[in-house]
């Protein structure tokens, strides 16, 4: 397999450029820099002869072959404010390596072959995660062309801006249009960096709880209101979180985090009456997501109680679990080894576009490259020979897939 880690090394560092400064990535969703990545991308696959188009969600979309169900294979080309250089690039750019390598060795597609650069993955500029693969699934949220970033402008301007018809439902592929969807993304944690390994393969996304916890006491005077007399929403709130940490520490593969913490009315002479804070909770079953959340609202009402403070959990959004196709598993844990990677199943702790294609009905496989020095961050970084690897078992399973 002719997999030329030149070539994408050169490109790594063209794609990194746009949007970049030092090692820094800064390419939102629907922006000027997101396009241009598109017109980068597209313009290497309309060379090597695809029929290249963005669709109504503003997706690059590069189709080699007729009709019929396509393998398609991609990721995300829009970064977080100063992301790094791999989040989401690394899997287009595997993947344009990897059809480049099949047809440098002469293989012919029986079936279409398509390769994808997801629109606002991340959801940075618009609050909508995997912004342009669930619109080709069918799965936006309601009115989501009219969610606006901090300036006001929607996500419909900011496509009619592009030229589309600001209307990303039309962006749904008919159902039957893909045979399967395949993509690799780096790891973005420490397991394939502590097993000292360069690939892993997705055995499941997790599910994911996104929800805002209201906690209510009494706003009262900071100086003149005894410490028996009160009914203090912050005090309250902060063993809740500390509850969670306990909670999800308890529940094995669980995790629980809260990073928004807000009490009213915020004034240090004055006992907060309410606070609110989000909650975010993963696991990849389940039922184990709801264990969490069942223990949290048990133990939320045992410390709020004696408080004399009330709590409630808003149901901000609520993602199922989404399980990788077995057969696909077992297809990219032949070709890992192929690469000579005696590649571990892992379950993926953040969302993934992948996650859409699977739930909706697309059987979807994904691989995992080891990265280091974390994520969404600059310091995010990813072994060029790790990629190669990458590359090279994508290929192998697109070339079993498609050719
Ligand atoms: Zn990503």
């Amino acid at each position: 397999m002719s997999v030329d880690r030149e070539r994408l090394a050169r490109r790594t560092t063209e794609l990194s450029a746009i949007g970049g400064s030092g090692s820094a990535v800064t390419r939102l969703g629907l922006s000027r820099e997101e396009q241009a990545a598109r017109e980068l991308v597209g313009g290497w696959l309309a060379a090597r002869g695809a029929t290249v188009r963005r669709d109504a969600a503003a997706n690059l979309v590069a189709r080699f072959g007729g009709d019929g169900p396509a393998v398609m294979v991609g990721s995300h080309l829009d970064s977080v404010p100063e992301g790094g250089r791999f989040d989401g690039a690394l899997g287009v750019l595997c993947a344009v390596e990897a059809i480049d390598a099949l047809l440098d060795d002469g293989v012919r597609f029986r079936r279409p072959v398509e390769i994808v650069g997801w629109c606002d993955e991340e959801g940075a500029r618009f609050g909508i995660g995997l912004f342009g693969s669930c619109a080709a699934f069918g799965r936006l949220p309601e009115n989501a062309a009219a969610r606006a970033d901090r300036a006001g402008i929607s996500i419909a301007d900011a496509l009619r801006a592009l030229g589309e018809s600001g209307d990303p439902t039309q962006a749904a592929r008919p159902s039957g249009s893909l045979a399967a969807y395949l993509e690799l993304h780096i790891e973005q944690g420490p397991r394939l960096e502590r097993a000292g390994l360069s690939l892993g393969v997705v055995s499941a996304i997790v599910g994911i709880f996104h929800g805002r916890v209201t906690v209510k006491g009494r706003q009262d005077h900071a100086g003149a209101t005894v410490m028996g007399e009160r009914r203090d929403a912050l005090v309250a709130a902060a063993e809740m979180v500390v509850a969670l940490e306990r909670i999800a520490t308890s529940v094995p593969d669980a995790v629980g985090t809260v990073g928004e913490f807000v009490p009213r009315p915020g004034a240090k002479n004055v006992i907060p009456g309410e606070v609110t804070f989000s909650l975010d909770v993963r696991a990849p079953r389940e039922e184990d997501v709801e264990r969490v959340l069942r223990e949290l609202r048990s133990e939320m009402r045992r410390i709020g109680d004696p408080r004399g403070v009330t709590s409630s959990v808003d149901v901000l959004a609520r993602v199922p679990v989404a399980p990788l196709d077995p057969g696909l598993r077992d297809l990219l844990l032949r070709s890992t080894k192929t690469v000579g990677v005696d590649a571990p199943l892992l379950v993926s702790g953040a969302g993934h576009d992948a996650q859409n294609p699977q739930l909706a009905g697309v059987p979807t496989g994904m691989i995992f490259v080891r990265s280091t020095g974390g994520s969404h961050t600059p310091r995010e970084s990813c072994d060029l020979a790790d990629a190669a690897l990458g590359a090279e078992a994508l290929a192998l399973a697109v070339k079993e897939l498609a050719a």
